[in-house]
């Protein structure tokens, strides 16, 4: 029996999956269990931040899990706190709290919103506002936030309390707030969603208004953190600093790993026994996010993924005048969004079998979150079997 058919005999069909098994990578590249090659401009869905097999990245895994792999957090070790350390340093945030994954960054930020509100504003601030389009994560409070009715069809009843706007409207998230309001959340650049970046002057009023309403504003960054912007985080762009930043996707270059860095203000409310994660931040996987948090900071790195991004962006940019399909180029750093009018699944499945991974964001847009090492020349090929599956 092939691995397919073995597969859909015992693993749940959550997921709509390619026909491809993958069987190694080496740096941009992925090799399926057929020696086929393929580049790689999904990379994990932004996961891979230093592609695959990186030699100093294996490194940090290979001697951290020689000696230690996992201890409760009923005790301390060394990885997490230098990685909490060089996180609160480059935010500019205060404290971390460590999960596993994006959605539980999310409950985690979540949570905190609503503690915040009952203790430092009133027993009656538990009001959520998310975003139309955004995309949070699966589990109940994140799904909940997710502003797309497709991801929650027959999971109601959700969480009480959380109400949604639509995105870069500032008028509609004034008309939404109330003193009851206790947490706004949202993605600077919205992913899932379709590659949407907010507007410089929305975000800059949204962080007035919570100032002003003593609202805590939360910006989920799993997929636009850890560089993938060309900032370590997205609100670096822009110059507005949020009172809670949800990390996971990039953060672990590829193993399981979540978390929050918060303001003080908000991270104090987070006592003994108000939340927890049993895998959470263990120093296997902090070790790995430290090398690549080191890896991003040092000199120049985060520079050449800015400029990179700007040279996919420009050459993606440029096909608008061969290829009447394509509408729009948005996005920033390594995290583009290409509106098309055409079949957004042929194109992709077109990709595939030149040998281009890419996916989709939102309903009109072909998305490219490549690793953050992609070379020049790999976007030239990119772009050249893009313009070709147009
Ligand atoms: C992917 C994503 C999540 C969910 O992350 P998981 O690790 O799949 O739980 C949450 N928020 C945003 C913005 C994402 O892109």
């Amino acid at each position: 029996m092939d691995l397919i058919t073995r597969a859909n005999n015992v693993i749940m069909e959550t997921y709509k999956r390619f026909p491809l098994v993958f069987d190694k990578g080496q740096g941009c590249v992925l090799t399926d269990i057929n020696g086929k090659q393929y580049l790689d401009f999904m990379g994990g869905i932004a996961v891979n931040s230093l592609g695959y097999a990186d030699p100093g990245l294996m490194k940090a895994m290979k001697e951290q899990m020689e000696k230690l792999v996992h201890v409760s957090n009923l005790y301390w070790t060394k990885p997490g706190i230098e990685l909490a350390e060089l996180l609160t340093k480059a935010s500019g945030l205060d404290k971390v709290f460590f999960c596993n994954s994006g959605t539980e960054a999310c409950e985690a930020a979540l949570k905190l919103c609503r503690i915040y509100g009952k203790l430092k504003k009133s027993p009656a601030a538990v009001e959520i506002i998310a975003m139309d389009q955004s995309f949070h994560g699966r589990t109940y409070g994140a799904i909940t936030a997710t502003g797309q009715k497709k991801y929650q069809k027959n999971l109601e009843p959700l969480l009480p309390e959380v109400y949604h706007v639509p995105y870069n409207d500032i008028e509609a998230l004034k008309a939404r707030i109330s003193e009851k309001t206790c947490g706004i959340l949202l993605e600077p650049i919205q992913g899932e969603g379709g590659i949407h970046p907010a507007d410089p002057e929305y975000l800059k009023e949204v962080r007035k208004i919570c100032d002003e309403e003593n609202i805590v504003l939360v910006f989920d960054e799993v997929q636009t953190g850890i560089g993938r912007s060309g900032k370590l985080f997205a609100y670096q762009q822009y110059g507005v600093v949020p009172d809670v930043v949800t990390m996971a996707k990039g953060l672990g270059g590829g193993v399981p790993i979540g978390g929050i860095i918060a303001k003080n203000h908000v991270a104090e409310v987070f006592t003994p026994g108000t939340h927890a994660a049993t895998f959470g931040g263990n120093p296997f996987v902090c070790a790995t996010a430290k090398y690549v948090i080191e890896t991003l900071t040092a000199p120049g790195f985060l520079e050449s993924v800015e400029e990179k991004g700007d040279y996919l962006k420009t050459k993606l940019e440029a096909l608008k005048k061969d290829h009447a399909s394509v509408k729009e180029v948005r996005g920033m750093g390594l995290m583009i969004g290409v509106e098309v009018d055409t079949d957004l699944s042929e194109i992709v499945a077109k990709a595939m079998d030149k040998g281009l991974l890419i996916i989709t964001a939102g309903t009109n847009a072909i998305r490219f979150v490549p690793p953050l090492v992609i070379t020049k020349e790999q976007i030239d090929q990119a772009v050249a079997i893009f313009a070709e599956c147009l």
